[in-house]
């Protein structure tokens, strides 16, 4: 991980009966990434799906993630 936050966040959540929706990646350091949600806006056949969204920086502490490891992720 680039940094513990997601932990410490869900540590925080803990108490509340909650925790981060996470993006499991399956190579690379960053091995979860915060959830972004997205959805379909036009539903229906031949409808294009909504793409999955990765963020490129902590939401917490603003650090980076590895964008070339998390790209690579995306794309498969
Ligand atoms: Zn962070």
């Amino acid at each position: 991980m680039t940094c513990e936050c997601i932990a410490k966040v869900d540590e925080l959540l803990k108490p509340h009966n909650t925790r981060l929706q996470l993006l499991l990646i399956l190579s690379g350091p960053n091995s979860e990434l915060p959830y972004i949600g997205t959805e379909q806006i036009e539903k229906g056949r031949g409808k294009p799906k909504a793409k999955t969204m990765f963020p490129s920086f902590c939401p917490f502490c603003g650090t980076k993630y590895r964008a070339d490891e998390v790209e690579n992720s995306a794309a498969a």
